[in-house]
């Protein structure tokens, strides 16, 4: 028995032969490097810029090269659906099977995906299928995943090997291509008052073009001196008005559904279903819900920009803008774009004061409570007689509450998981703790 037993390990120490020597070599340098860049982004803020594709600029064969991307990632997902064993899929396949128009298999080619992006392809399934999971034990009712009729998004895993960024020629290189793409916006990734380190990115399609989304962490912040930069400032956001601070300025968005959207969904709807017609209308609709989204996303990102650029500290509180959407108000919060200037502003570090602050309520002077009606739009305290517009006095508050560190959310902010760890610590209850949660995971928007 001994000696078996020996002879048995001692082939195993000499059986590896140089390439798997090589191969073990080369993991074990892999999982060194994923360590240390772990290490070094540890409490770096993580932010996502958008470049847009100039794709007046693409010769047909490159253009033909970025459509077809998408379509074989939607063959590949649905061949790695339908195969048996997911987790033993065997990216490195050249050819997939799928079905033609006429519900007829058919083999279909993989040309234009680099090994890279199918493997990021296998690993998005094997994420979804994670969180379907996750999903389940929360007690949520789950089903399979359905196969897709189109893909929008394409993982683009490592800078410098599945894409690279010229800045000098406004290009970025995607692997497969031949040339390099020019795009939009390239002096975002090399803004004056900081240093981005690039991660990965993700090449989305969408009704108004194709977009590259990069994740950058800021590893260094350069202090720009000739700025003055106020104190802090208390910020209210409502229905009446979008946004209030503490110094009175009020915000006003409210931009509603415009006329050609309108038209686009008449006549979308009236398209018969299934018909190819419908599917150009489709598009044309996505392309108006487009406009309308991006001229919202900019007056959010306008007055972010103002507030984070004019004051040093921004104090808000976390309001429950999923919960007025739900409510009486959804239509006033949609045209508002109130999401998107919270979920800004608690990205751009912004102290969060807890839901049940009694901001609007308490008399800061006096400190007693007053009862306000949603209507009366006029604070007065009925003790000491301090009487103040309804908003500003909130949004006084809250700078308050926020310099005296009482009602405190949360202590660092980057980060969306952070949020609800700390709001833990804090001790509110689990129900709102889940709430806030689901509200704050909303899809990351580049900021
Ligand atoms: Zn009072």
């Amino acid at each position: 028995m001994e000696t078996t037993k020996k002879s048995s390990k001692d082939t195993l120490i000499t059986v590896p032969t140089e390439k798997e020597l090589a191969k073990l070599i080369k993991n074990e340098h892999i999982s060194n490097s994923k360590k240390e860049t772990k290490k070094r982004r540890e409490g770096k803020q993580c932010i996502v810029r958008e470049l847009k594709i100039n794709t007046s600029k693409l010769s047909k064969a490159d253009f033909r090269h970025l459509e077809m991307l998408f379509v074989e990632a939607k063959w590949l997902r649905n061949a790695i659906l339908s195969s048996e064993q997911i987790t033993e899929f065997d990216t490195k396949i050249k050819v997939v099977n799928g079905f033609n128009k006429d519900r007829e298999e058919e083999l279909k080619p993989i040309n234009f995906l680099s090994s890279q992006m199918k493997q990021s392809v296998l690993d998005q399934v094997m994420q979804d299928i994670s969180s379907l999971g996750a999903a389940k034990k929360k007690g949520r009712k789950v089903g399979k995943l359905k196969f897709v009729s189109e893909v929008n998004s394409i993982n683009l895993k490592q800078f410098g090997s599945t894409y690279k960024i010229f800045s000098d020629d406004d290009r970025i290189h995607i692997q497969g291509f031949k040339k390099k793409l020019k795009v939009f916006g390239m002096e975002q990734l090399f803004p004056q008052d900081a240093v981005y380190e690039f991660a990965n990115a993700k090449l989305i399609k969408r009704a108004s073009g194709y977009y590259i989304h990069i994740t950058c962490y800021v590893m260094e912040r350069l202090v720009d001196t000739n700025r003055t930069i106020l104190d802090s400032v208390g910020v209210d956001l409502g229905i009446k008005t979008t946004l209030t601070t503490s110094d009175g300025d009020k915000f006003d968005i409210k931009i509603k559904e415009s006329d050609a959207l309108k038209n686009a969904q008449k006549c979308h709807s009236k398209k018969k279903k299934g018909s190819n017609n419908r599917y150009k209308q489709l598009k044309r609709l996505r392309r108006e819900h487009e406009r309308v989204e991006f001229r919202r996303k900019d007056a959010a990102v306008k007055i972010v920009s103002f507030l984070t650029k004019q004051y040093a500290v921004v104090y808000m509180q976390d309001e429950n803008i999923k919960g007025w959407h739900k409510g009486l108000f959804g239509r006033s919060v949609q045209h508002s774009a109130l999401g998107t200037i919270k979920h800004r502003l608690i990205c751009a570090g912004s102290v969060v004061l807890s839901r049940n602050a009694p901001t609007t309520k308490e008399c800061f002077v006096c400190e007693s409570h007053e009862q306000l009606t949603l209507l009366a739009r006029v604070f007065k305290c009925s003790e000491c007689g301090y009487e103040e517009d309804r908003d500003i006095k909130a949004a006084k508050t809250i700078q308050l509450f926020g310099k005296a560190g009482k009602y405190l959310k949360v202590k660092s902010t980057f980060g969306t998981k952070e949020t609800g760890e700390s709001q833990k610590l804090v001790g509110e209850e689990v129900s709102r703790v889940e709430e806030s949660l689901s509200q704050t995971s909303e899809t990351c928007v580049p900021c």
